[in-house]
């Protein structure tokens, strides 16, 4: 027997819980599948950019599980710059860290408050009539649906079928991260250190981080991006622990209260839509290549997508590709040309001197670097960002030629 509901989703993390609040709000009948159980966790800095705050208010989301952060303490060998959120954009002058199986509990709580029906511990496949999805196939039951919404996270099983895994050659991240307890947890601060090395000591492109959680933990974490040289070999556990060394003792740092864990961070895929779908979130490569950041986009392509949905259920799927093409394309291309370019030593050793060099640019290297500015943004930040993206985008195939990685 076939059951039937307006909008399927699968996959209940932050963007599959965004589409499904949206459109069951709207009285929609939306259906989520997740594999895992109820509060399940998930690897993640935990760390939200005003961007992801303005994106959780507009969800109607209170933030009173989160920890409030200020701005961000950006460490570069010797210096350290304590940034301030911008005001000046239209997102709001704060962000948090919100431990994921807290946030992602608060996302989907609210789907339910909302009506949608939630099957945890259910694997759920897309089902295919020629290229079009007609539902699902979720833990024995089959399901139609004039729209399938996939939030499925780095790609698997669902992005092999649907041909959304990550473009061949270009750039996607691998990070790690535990908690530890901390005197120090409820710090105001986001703190980063963009100047680690591997083992042999090459510079790595992509930072570590101590995202304080206020509720007595840190989140510790350390990120790469594939455009390094010797990526394959790197052994993140080692950089994690020197990272942890590094910092024990001015954050008083206890020992990892559970084994670090380390997961993928896709930033393209093929497709991202089709006859009956669209991807959002991870499943569609949505991470920002400058700091790994991608709650925010699997929040933001969530919402875009539930309300194109509900707008004309037919369209959507095309409608999506443009909209959420003209929302994040070109500012992602420019994060993946921006990450060619820090895959070259020599480059990133000297373009951070030059990023944190004085506290005024280093507000700039913030803003853009959490996607706050854009090509319309007023002002230095958007005059930077206008002209890093035009020197990338002609740079871009020397940089692709003579990418460092190995
Ligand atoms: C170490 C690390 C640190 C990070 N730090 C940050 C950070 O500080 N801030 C930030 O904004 N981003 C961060 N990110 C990125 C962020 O974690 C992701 O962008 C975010 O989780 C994407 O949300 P999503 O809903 O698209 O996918 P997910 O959160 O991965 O959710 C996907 C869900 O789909 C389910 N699922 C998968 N396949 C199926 C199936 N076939 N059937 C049913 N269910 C299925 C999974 O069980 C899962 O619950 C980090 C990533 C990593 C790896």
């Amino acid at each position: 027997m076939t059951s039937s509901a307006d909008l399927l989703v699968i996959g209940a993390g932050p963007a599959g819980a965004a589409a499904a609040i949206r459109a069951a709000r709207q009285g929609a009948k939306v259906v989520v599948f997740d594999k895992a159980p109820y509060g399940r966790d998930k690897v993640c800095g935990d760390g939200l950019t005003p961007r992801a705050v303005g994106a959780l208010a507009e969800l109607d989301i209170a933030l009173d599980g989160a920890h409030h952060i200020d701005g961000l303490r950006m460490i570069a060998n010797d210096t350290v710059r304590e940034l301030p959120w911008p005001d000046n954009t239209r997102f709001p002058n704060h962000g948090a860290v919100w431990p994921r199986r807290r946030l992602d509990a608060a996302l989907i709580d609210a789907a339910v408050e909302a009506g949608a029906d939630v099957r945890w511990e259910t694997e759920a496949l897309p089902v295919l009539d020629g290229h079009r999805v007609t539902g699902v196939d979720a833990g024995g039951d089959r399901w139609a649906a004039p729209m399938t919404v996939v939030a499925s996270g780095a790609p698997g099983k669902v992005a092999k079928m649907l041909g959304t895994d990550r473009v061949e050659g270009e750039p996607f991240g691998l990070a790690i991260r535990a908690y530890c307890e901390s005197p120090r947890h409820a710090d105001a601060h986001l703190e980063a250190c963009l100047t680690l090395s591997d083992e042999a000591g090459t510079p790595v492109p992509g930072y570590g981080w101590l995202f304080p959680a206020g509720d007595g933990t840190v989140n510790i974490g350390a990120g790469a991006l594939s455009t390094m040289k010797g990526f394959k070999k790197l052994n993140l556990n080692r950089l994690l622990d020197d990272y942890h060394e590094m910092v024990r003792e001015s954050w008083g740092l206890g020992p990892y209260l559970e084994r670090p864990r380390a997961w993928r961070l896709p930033m393209t895929a093929q497709r991202r839509h089709g006859a009956g779908w669209v991807a959002i979130g991870d499943a569609a490569g949505l991470i920002n290549p400058m700091n790994g950041e991608g709650i925010d986009y699997g929040l933001e392509s969530g919402m875009l997508a539930a309300d194109l949905f509900l707008d004309d259920p037919a369209t959507a799927p095309d409608r999506y590709h443009v909209a959420v093409g003209e929302r994040f394309d070109s500012f992602l291309s420019t994060g993946r040309r921006f990450s060619f370019l820090i895959g070259h030593p020599w480059i990133l050793k000297n373009g951070l001197r030059l990023a944190v060099g004085t506290q005024a640019i280093a507000n700039i290297t913030l803003q853009v670097m959490g996607n706050l500015v854009d090509g319309e943004t007023p002002g230095a930040a958007g005059r930077i960002f206008r002209l890093t993206d035009r020197t990338l985008a002609t740079a871009d195939p020397v940089l692709r030629k003579t990418r460092a990685a190995a």
